[in-house]
């Protein structure tokens, strides 16, 4: 673990989640740590964004979707909310304080698909606490239970007081017999809301909806309607520190991995901290392609203008192919291995260890090969879907499955052809949301005239 050191500057986006959060700060303010420096409209409220830092506000980057504070220079833990107690805090403390310290958006519900309703009309039965990290190169649950025992313990007591009555809150693990899970246990003793479940740690089992689907394997499984949230170990600890002991979330556990990354490591970063200020300048050069969120689901990012956020949690690193290999397939060697017996490096009986962000080739049509559906999690079958979508046959798609896609994007991964399957996917069913938008606005404006 590497803890970087307070910078002299930070930055905190005002676009995050699909939002876009306005500025309640301007250029010269001083700032100290706690205050909202910006907001956006929730379901059912305002959502605030804490400043992790005292200092100044010294300007704004990329259109004003940035804010860059100068800091004072110190890193001190002061409480700048009031600290709550878990038996005595009401439900409309606990949400205010999360919506202070920036952390309702850490929440997910199968209410809405994202954040819950912030003004005490969403009560869940379950709240699921995941401290299990499948996908790949993502910081470990183990390691932010090691780092912040004390703060995702006292997160988790909070629970009770957002859910309905006999609440339960469902922790996921990787075994009971685990010594992680065997200290959960005796620290949750006597809590008759608690219940432990393991999983097998497999992508994407902390996928929100998968998470979802493995309670329906539960001795008390939920009704179909139930509304369960879910959230993960890192903020169970943020939860911990801004209820229990009135702190601003200050720094963020992530990991630097991938090819282009020498050595992989956690770090324990400022949050607002530029990673040009702590990771190696060579991710940052051309011939690197920068994956913020990590190997399955990050997205492209600038290595020069990215810092580290409240919700992040990995950075990937992928070197670009510079040399063109002309009639590849004629090259038998035993490094080249594939998910197909397509080189020689099949006789070793592994899958690709070879990990860029060459297409090897330009993208091909779909063979019929079946791989995106032997990987599919949600069991449904990519390819049928990519035919349908590719003659804009939208509603035979939705029968075949589409909005099931939990866009964990291992049908992308593995797809030999090079077939963008999670990204046509996810943009048909914004097409499909933004059509029927349409279509309702214009039966009211009809209903209105007639
Ligand atoms: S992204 Fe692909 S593999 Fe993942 S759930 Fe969607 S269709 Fe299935
Ligand atoms: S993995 Fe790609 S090529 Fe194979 S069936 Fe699926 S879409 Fe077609």
């Amino acid at each position: 673990m590497v803890d970087v050191a307070f910078p002299r500057t930070v930055c905190i986006d005002l676009r995050r989640g699909g939002s876009t959060y306005a500025a309640l700060v301007r250029e010269g303010d001083a700032v100290a740590a706690g205050d909202s420096l910006a907001e956006v409209e929730g379901v059912g409220g305002s959502l605030g964004l804490p400043s992790p830092v005292s200092g100044k506000v010294v300007g704004f980057e990329d259109e004003n979707s940035r804010i860059v504070i100068e800091t004072d220079g110190e890193e001190s833990d002061e409480a700048v909310f009031e600290p709550l107690k878990s038996q005595f805090a009401a439900a409309a403390q606990v949400r205010n304080a999360l919506s202070c310290g920036g952390l309702w958006p850490c929440l997910w519900s199968s209410a809405t698909g994202a954040a819950p309703a912030i003004d005490g009309s969403e009560r869940p039965k379950r709240v699921i606490v995941s401290l299990v990290a499948a996908e790949p190169y993502h910081a470990r649950g183990r390691v932010v239970l090691t780092r912040h025992w004390d703060d995702v313990m006292s997160g988790i007591r909070f629970l009770p007081r957002l859910m309905d009555d006999y609440g339960r809150v469902e922790v996921i693990l990787t075994a009971v017999r685990d010594p992680v899970a065997r200290k959960i246990y005796r620290e949750l003793a006597g809590f008759a809301w608690v219940r432990l479940h393991p999983v097998a740690v497999r992508y994407p089992v902390g996928d929100p909806r998968m998470l979802v689907r493995t309670l329906s394997a539960a001795e008390t499984p939920p009704k179909p309607d139930e509304i369960i949230w879910v959230m993960n170990a890192q903020s169970s600890a943020l939860f911990g520190r801004v209820l229990g002991r009135g702190l601003v979330p200050r720094r963020r556990l992530i990991v630097l991995a991938g090819p282009g990354v020498s050595e992989p490591k956690h770090y324990s970063v400022p949050i607002g901290t530029r990673l040009r200020d702590f990771a190696p300048a060579e991710l940052g050069g051309a011939d690197m392609l920068l994956l913020r969120g990590g190997l399955l689901r990050g997205a492209e990012t600038d290595f020069a203008a990215t810092s580290v956020q409240i919700d992040d949690d990995a950075f990937f690193a992928l070197p670009k192919p510079v040399t063109r290999q002309a009639f590849s397939f004629l090259r038998p060697g035993f490094d080249r291995r594939s998910i197909f017996p397509a080189f020689a490096g099949s006789a070793l009986n592994r899958p690709d260890s070879h990990i860029t962000a060459s297409l090897r080739g330009e993208e091909r049509p779909c063979i019929s090969c079946g791989a995106c559906e032997r990987v599919c999690p949600v069991r449904i079958i990519p390819q049928v879907l990519h035919r349908y979508l590719y003659r804009d046959r939208f509603e035979e798609a939705e029968r075949a499955g589409l909005n099931k896609c939990i866009d964990c994007n291992l049908c992308t991964f593995v797809c030999p052809s090079k077939i963008a399957l999670q990204e046509q996917f996810e943009t048909a069913r914004a097409q499909i949301r933004a059509e029927r938008l349409a279509l309702e606005k214009a039966v009211r404006a009809d209903g209105e005239l007639s």
